[in-house]
């Protein structure tokens, strides 16, 4: 291949241009690697000669690229660390090899791995510098979609890091939140968009190194002379991501949970990858998102997500699933109407979990296909089994994951449960979080109507919380709203939250909508909910939810409010 003695010799022949003789461009014409010849004698370094493989890679033919400075190829990516170390070969006419960012005439980034030769006279004056080129874009340790590194080379980059001394590394990983959302309302393309948009950003920072890590997470590493620095670093980073991303056909703002960590010199680069990650699950995991330092117990948390997602693929086989009911009130008459199953996971070591625990692993490990499909069998066969014996019905309502709705054909999935159990679809009420209903619905609107033709009731739950909006109500076929519980508690203090849950209630009862209140504690706020219009309500105030056999016995006794009740039901909670 390339050889710069060669290269020397021949250049060095021509003294006033830097063009080759023949026999040197029938060897550049034939070399996979792009080529191009500087001269550094010149004022702005310009290219005299490149190849055609170099116009395949780059799309820049010849006559556009002469006499120009190889900078462009950069295009306005010039933050990257690589870049000091290239200026500084030139500079000391010394040979020198990194892998950049560069961009191809229309607009791509291609990772270039450059090396850079310099040639002299017989002097031994500098006069041209051989760029070679190579496009490592697909190539191992670099991530396809986003072109950074990904993650085994991050900690290949990470170990080879000689920081000064004195100086510490900073860790940061960071999470798209809802990228799922994204994805599956707006298509797969804009969120491979998104993905490159965040990418792009993140690439402008002064980073030793920016990977994406995993789908929708990206990892930083920053070296840091004063740790006391970390946390405002991480707020940067946080602040370049701010502004709305602007997609085809629409424009995203999004939010990051961040978590991050410092290690010293000589720390193990997956231990430090390992805490950010750890620090990050916290930052999912609290409201607010807000971005987390690695403390100890984030990695016994973490250590303790793992375990869970593993011992929740045999959850349904082992029967460790339960549901409790919540009783629903007729605000009016105080008779049961209703329940709602919520889900328990009995965890042999662990005791009995609250969905908050695992639903959002099972969503992320596939397991809460199984769980849903063996949740809404054992709710539809419940309900069978109660109202079989009763004159007035008990509605059960039945939480549905985002992921089965849209990985499952629910209508006929529901279908076929009513058929095996001869529940009655007007006994099932499907509770969905407000979330879910994102732009591009109509698959999930063709579901929701199928559903509605079958008489199954549809209700959007903690309405309020999500991407609110409230042509949802108009446009989906729905028959029920449950205004979130923050609304509820609020209500009793704030006039703007009373003025919000009565337009709400006024929509529901012009699009016939019923309207519950869910998160009812006290008789006060019972009273204002039910003054503002507000049919069925829910709440520790009628009762917390209960084991089934409780339940029954409720149900046994004619359940009907006085005053308040109080039930050991839940003393885990
Ligand atoms: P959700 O559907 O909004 O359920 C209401 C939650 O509020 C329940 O928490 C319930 O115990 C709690 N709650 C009820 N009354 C009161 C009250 O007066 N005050 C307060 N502070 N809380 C009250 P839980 O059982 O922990 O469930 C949490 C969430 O987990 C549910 O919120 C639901 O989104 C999800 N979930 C529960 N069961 C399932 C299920 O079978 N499948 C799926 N996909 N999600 C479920
Ligand atoms: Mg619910
Ligand atoms: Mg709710």
């Amino acid at each position: 291949m390339f050889k710069p003695a060669r290269w020397h010799r021949l250049v060095g022949q021509s003294t006033e241009t830097a063009v080759p003789g023949d026999a040197d461009s029938l060897i550049l014409d034939h070399v996979s690697d792009g080529v191009l010849i500087a001269d550094m004698r010149l004022r702005g370094h310009p290219i005299v000669q490149v190849n055609p493989a170099f116009e395949t890679i780059t799309g820049y033919s010849a006559a556009e690229v002469i006499d120009k400075n190889c900078r462009y190829l950069q295009g306005n990516d010039r933050l990257q660390p690589e870049i000091a170390e290239i200026r500084a070969a030139l500079a000391e006419g010394r040979s020198c090899a990194a892998t950049l960012r560069n961009y191809r005439r229309d607009g791509t980034m291609f990772r270039n791995a450059l090396r850079l030769e310099p040639l002299r006279d017989h002097e031994g004056n500098l006069t041209h510098f051989v760029g070679l080129i190579r496009d490592v874009t697909h190539a191992a340790g670099i991530d396809r979609l986003t072109g950074l590194l990904d993650r085994y080379a991050l900690l290949d980059r990470l170990a080879q890091l000689e920081l000064s001394p004195g100086c510490a590394l900073l860790v940061i990983k960071l999470d798209i939140l809802r990228f799922h959302d994204v994805n599956n309302g707006f298509g797969y393309d804009v969120g491979d968009a998104l993905l490159r948009a965040v990418a792009a950003r993140l690439a402008t920072l002064p980073a030793a190194a920016i990977s994406r890590a995993d789908s929708n997470n990206f990892a930083l590493a920053f070296e840091l002379d004063d740790a006391s620095r970390a946390a405002g670093i991480v707020e940067g980073v946080l602040d370049l991501l701010r502004p709305r991303f602007i997609l085809p056909g629409t424009s995203l703002a999004v939010q990051f949970a961040a978590g991050f960590t410092i290690g010293l010199a000589c720390a193990e680069p997956l231990q430090l990858v390992r805490q950010a990650g750890a620090a990050l699950q916290r930052s999912k995991a609290t409201p607010g998102h807000s971005p987390h330092p690695f403390a100890a117990s984030d990695e016994r948390d973490a250590r303790n997500r793992i375990r869970l997602a593993n011992e929740l693929q045999t959850a349904v086989s082992n029967e460790e699933l339960l549901f409790h009911y919540q009783p629903q009130v007729d605000l009016g008459s105080g008779v049961l109407v209703g329940a709602e199953a919520l889900l328990r996971w009995n965890h042999g070591a662990f005791g009995l979990q609250p969905p908050a625990r695992f639903i959002g692993v099972a969503e992320e490990t596939g397991a809460m296909m199984e769980i849903g499909a063996w949740g809404l069998r054992t709710i539809a066969a419940y309900a069978a089994r109660i109202n079989q014996r009763r004159d007035t019905p008990v509605r059960f309502a039945f939480n549905v994951s985002v992921i089965e709705f849209l990985r499952r054909d629910m209508a006929a999935f529901v279908e076929q449960q009513l058929e095996e159990t001869g529940c009655q679809a007007q006994w099932l009420t499907l509770e969905l979080t407000e979330n879910l209903m994102i732009p591009e619905p109509d698959d999930m609107r063709r579901s929701f109507e199928q559903l509605r033709r079958l008489g199954v009731n549809i209700s959007v739950d903690d309405f309020g919380t999500g991407y609110s909006n409230l042509r949802y109500l108009e446009r989906f076929p729905l028959s029920e709203i449950k205004i979130d519980r923050s609304f509820v508690r609020d209500v009793a203090h704030s006039a703007a939250k009373r003025v919000i849950v009565e337009s709400v209630v006024k929509l529901g009862a012009a699009l016939d909508i019923q309207v519950v209140a869910e998160g009812i504690e006290t008789e006060a706020e019972r009273t204002i909910v039910q003054a503002l219009g507000c049919s069925v309500g829910q709440g520790y105030l009628f009762a917390p939810p209960v084991v089934e056999s409780q339940f029954e016995q409720l149900l046994h006794d004619g359940f009907r409010l006085c005053g308040g009740w109080s039930s050991s039901g839940d003393k885990n909670r």
